[in-house]
């Protein structure tokens, strides 16, 4: 399963803000965006202006990036989501919130999203009390995800309940950390999805 390889850091430097990568640690001083606010490389200190071009890539890359997903991936959701009725660019926010890897961060049993992944893809995770093992798999209004009753000693899940406090829990997710399980109760809002882009950006840069 391909996945996203260049430091972390350097991704959320080169979009100019955090994206919240490395889990705990994006929360302290260490924070790669907090120590370096330029982007990385020999002429990142040189600034200049961005062509409409830019601006739209960085957008696009930047939610890219945060929910680690390849180019590829991305395409195909971006051209389901055009065929759908409604906001091209909201939608496709939606469908990348209800893919599995997010909902186990969003539900706190990981710190990060590359965490989560890890988390389903060892088949620790399941949906309506089915096994499931594939990152990407889109869950529904409904579904109960839940982290199997052997896998719930984890020091990572463990560790990552108690730190997701402070992250909270969106509105459209309901969690019992006590039962290591959460439902999902409904499609997100734009609004209920803090990631702070212009979605039409995106949707301008794949209409070329
Ligand atoms: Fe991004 Fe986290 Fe690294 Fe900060 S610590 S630059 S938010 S990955």
């Amino acid at each position: 399963m391909a996945r996203y390889r260049d430091a972390k850091c350097k991704q959320c430097r080169r979009e100019g803000e955090k994206l919240f990568l490395k889990g705990d640690r994006c929360l302290t001083d260490k924070c790669g965006v907090e120590r370096r606010k330029y982007p990385p490389g020999q002429h990142g200190q040189r600034g200049g202006k961005m062509s409409d071009y830019g601006i739209q890539l960085r957008a696009k890359q930047n939610v890219r990036r945060t929910y680690g997903v390849l180019e590829r991936q991305f395409r195909k959701y971006f051209y389901e989501a055009d065929k759908k009725k409604g906001v091209t660019g909201e939608i496709l926010l939606q469908f990348l919130e209800l893919r599995l890897d997010n909902i186990v961060y969003r539900m706190g049993f990981s710190s990060s999203r590359d965490q989560a992944r890890q988390i389903v893809t060892h088949k620790h995770v399941t949906v309506n009390g089915r096994s499931v093992n594939i990152p990407s798999f889109r869950v529904k209004p409904g579904d109960v995800v839940e982290i199997r009753e052997k896998s719930r000693k984890i020091p990572v899940i463990t560790e990552s309940i108690e730190s997701a406090e402070r992250r909270g829990v969106s509105e459209w997710l309901e969690v019992d950390a006590s039962k290591f399980s959460g439902k999902i109760l409904s499609v997100p809002s734009r609004d209920e999805i803090p990631v702070p882009v212009q979605e039409q950006l995106i949707v301008e840069l794949y209409s070329k």
